[in-house]
């Protein structure tokens, strides 16, 4: 089906948990379709959904359908021009007519604004719409974590604080890309100026540039879920990210590197699977298990399903908190099939789609649906 392009227009109420549910009684609950876009987790969330007996629902662009058709584990594809057309009302009510709980990854955050999300996508999706909006402001995000006990990098108010070296990122999930390293107000203006002379920043975005101290270690990314159904915490996943260029920086000598002057940029191309030194479990697992308990003051009833934690580990063992995403990441994708912790919890064939799926069926089974889509 080609919809119409909806008015992108949010109506200011947020969709509520009442809501999902008064859509949810009109729904056959015994032909409950798992569907969301094509691309980021699509194919993770849509296996997973498949494995637990779900019929699949994928919203692809014309150029993209080719993949969930190689991959054949949508059961229906819609056609779309561009990922906005899920603010149509003529898309939305074909999705509920099918069933369809929707469920969130990065491009819904990436293509759509947090108001779209949270009052004009009238269709029953699986987490918490309200705190998307702690998710979205990077102060408010911070608030979140630091009362949660984490540790975060400083933060920098303008340019011309700059005493140590910072990474300045653009906000929103970019994915990394345009973010650039500085370590004095004038590096920073030399720099931004390069970023916006090669196209990879626009002027206009150089006002909303957040400066975040860098904190010199590895890269973490433990993904959780927080299952409203079992009420537990699960840690199910750890993986790293796959970065161009920075990634590719180590393999040129650095005389050479001086001469080119190379600007690190962050643009994510894939992901690693990692296995953390055990002792590192513990610390890790708590900042989880308290991320959701202060969630839970905030926009209860917290986080609902996936969320995952961007930290670097440093030689003095520090766990720095850069960022929470709260909903499925791609790094999950590493997983699929299984990842050990997922093994050590669930025994084989365990991955983050398919956990969602599997906390849906047992929502269902116990006539707690609403819950889960608040
Ligand atoms: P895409 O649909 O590939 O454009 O991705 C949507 C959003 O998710 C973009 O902001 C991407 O940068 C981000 N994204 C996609 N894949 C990954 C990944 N493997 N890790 C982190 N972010 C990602
Ligand atoms: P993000 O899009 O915020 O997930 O960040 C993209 C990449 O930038 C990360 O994968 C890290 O490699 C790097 N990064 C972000 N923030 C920091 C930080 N405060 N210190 C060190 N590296 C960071």
């Amino acid at each position: 089906m080609r919809c119409e392009r909806g008015s992108a227009r949010g109506s200011g109420n947020v969709i509520t948990s009442k809501d999902s549910a008064a859509m949810l009684e009109k729904y056959d609950l015994n032909k409950l379709a798992i569907g969301t876009l094509g691309s980021h987790s699509a194919l993770n969330i849509f296996k997973g959904a498949k494995e637990e007996g779900f019929r699949t629902v994928c919203i692809s662009t014309e150029k993209n359908a080719m993949l969930y058709k190689k991959f054949p584990l949508a059961d229906e594809i819609i056609i779309v021009k561009d990922f906005t057309e899920l603010l149509s009302p003529a898309l939305q009510e074909k999705l509920r007519s099918l069933n369809v709980i929707l469920i969130p990854h990065g491009s819904f955050t990436a293509y759509l604004s947090t108001e779209q999300l949270t009052s004009s996508l009238r269709v029953p999706m699986f987490g918490n719409r309200q705190l998307l909006h702690w998710e979205a402001n990077r102060e408010e995000q911070a608030d979140w974590l630091r009362k949660a006990g984490l540790l975060l990098p400083a933060t920098f108010k303008k340019p011309d604080e700059i005493d140590r070296l910072v990474i300045a990122k653009l906000p929103g999930a970019k994915g990394g890309k345009g973010y650039f390293l500085a370590n004095s107000p004038s590096s920073f203006r030399k720099k931004a100026k390069e970023m916006v002379d090669r196209g990879l920043l626009r002027e206009e975005d150089l006002e909303k540039i957040h400066l975040q101290e860098y904190a010199l270690g590895v890269n973490v990314y433990p993904s959780y879920f927080s299952s409203i159904i079992k009420d537990d915490v699960e840690f199910l996943a750890v993986d790293r990210r796959y970065e161009s260029a920075v990634d590719a920086i180590g393999k040129i000598p650095a005389s050479e590197q001086l001469e080119i002057d190379v600007n690190p940029t962050y643009t994510i191309v894939g992901n690693f699977p990692i296995v953390l030194r055990e002792s590192l479990l513990p610390e890790l697992i708590r900042m989880g298990e308290n991320v959701h308990k202060k969630a839970m003051e905030l926009a209860p009833p917290g986080i609902i399903g996936p969320f995952c934690l961007e930290t670097v580990i440093t030689d003095d063992l520090k766990i720095y908190t850069f960022e929470i995403s709260a909903r499925i990441v791609a790094g999950t994708n590493i997983g699929i099939g299984t990842s050990p912790y997922a093994y050590l919890r669930y025994g084989a064939d365990m991955y983050m789609g398919r956990r969602i799926a599997l906390e849906l069926k047992e929502a269902r089974e116990q006539g707690r649906l609403p819950e889960v889509l608040a």
